[in-house]
C-alpha cells in the first residue's frame, strides 16, 4: 500500500487551522481534509452522527478506532470518486491525528512531509474569543459555552500537544497564529515552499535584505 504524502496542520482549537486549511485546500495540488468537518457532515441521526455529538458536545475526543475508521472510509470514497488523486496531490490534514495513538494508527497510511504548528497558546483569551465568535457564526454546539471550550483546550494540551514531539523535529515549522489571517497564510506557504527554513539558515542581516 502506498502512503499519501501529507502535511499536518496542527494547532489548538481557535488557532485558525480550519480557516487556513480551507484556503490552502483551494490551491492546485493540495487536498484539505478536516476531521471535524468530516464528522459534522454526518447525518446527526445516524450512529456516527450520534457518537460524534455525544463526545463533541462535551468537548471530548471521539474514540480513536471510530475516528480512524471514518477517516479511512472518507479518503477511500474521495479516491473512488476522483476528488482526491493521490499520485498528484498532497494531503493537508487538519484535526487528525489528535493524539499519539491516532498518529500510530495513521502511520501505515500517511507519509508526513511537514508538520505546521499554529502557535496561539501564548494568547489563550484570544483563542477563546475566536471560538465564541465562531459559535455564533457556524452554530457549533462545542463552542457554545465556555466550560466546553476550556475542556477542549485542556485536552489539546494533554493529548494533542504530544503529537508534535511524535514526528521528527526537522519536519516541524512553527507559525505565529495570532497574526492577521493573510500573514499566517504567508508564513504557512513559505513553510511549505521551504523558504522559512532557508531564511533561518542565513544571517539575519542578509535575510532582512531579501
Ligand atoms: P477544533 O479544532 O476547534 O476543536 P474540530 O472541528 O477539529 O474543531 O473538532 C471538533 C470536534 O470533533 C472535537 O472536539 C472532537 O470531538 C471531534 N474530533 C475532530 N477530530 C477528531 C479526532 N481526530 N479525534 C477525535 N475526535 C475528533
Amino acid at each position: 500500500m502506498t502512503k499519501y504524502p501529507t502535511i499536518l496542520l496542527f494547532g489548538a482549537p481557535g488557532s485558525g487551522k480550519g480557516t487556513q486549511g480551507k484556503m490552502l485546500g483551494t490551491l492546485p495540488g493540495y487536498k484539505h481534509i478536516s476531521c471535524g468537518d468530516v464528522f459534522r457532515s454526518m447525518d446527526p441521526n445516524s450512529e456516527i452522527g450520534r457518537v460524534f455529538l455525544q463526545y463533541s458536545s462535551r468537548g471530548e475526543l471521539v474514540p480513536d478506532d471510530f475516528t480512524i475508521r471514518l477517516w479511512r472510509e472518507h479518503i477511500d470514497k474521495l479516491v473512488t470518486i476522483g476528488a482526491f488523486k493521490p499520485e498528484t496531490t498532497i494531503l493537508l490534514l487538519d484535526g487528525i491525528p489528535r493524539n499519539v495513538a491516532q498518529a500510530r494508527m495513521l502511520e501505515p497510511h500517511i507519509d508526513v512531509i511537514k508538520l505546521i504548528v499554529l502557535r496561539a497558546d501564548h494568547n489563550r483569551e484570544e483563542m477563546i474569543r475566536r471560538l465564541k465568535s465562531r459559535a455564533l457564526k457556524e452554530n457549533r454546539l462545542d463552542d457554545a459555552n465556555e466550560q466546553t471550550i476550556r475542556r477542549r483546550l485542556e485536552i489539546y494540551e494533554a493529548e494533542s500537544k504530544p503529537v508534535i514531539e511524535y514526528y521528527p523535529k526537522h519536519l516541524r515549522v512553527e507559525v505565529d497564529a495570532i497574526q492577521k489571517p493573510i500573514e499566517v497564510a504567508h508564513d504557512i506557504i513559505s513553510a511549505i515552499l521551504g523558504r522559512t527554513n532557508e531564511l533561518h539558515a542565513i544571517e539575519p542581516v542578509a535575510a532582512a535584505a531579501i
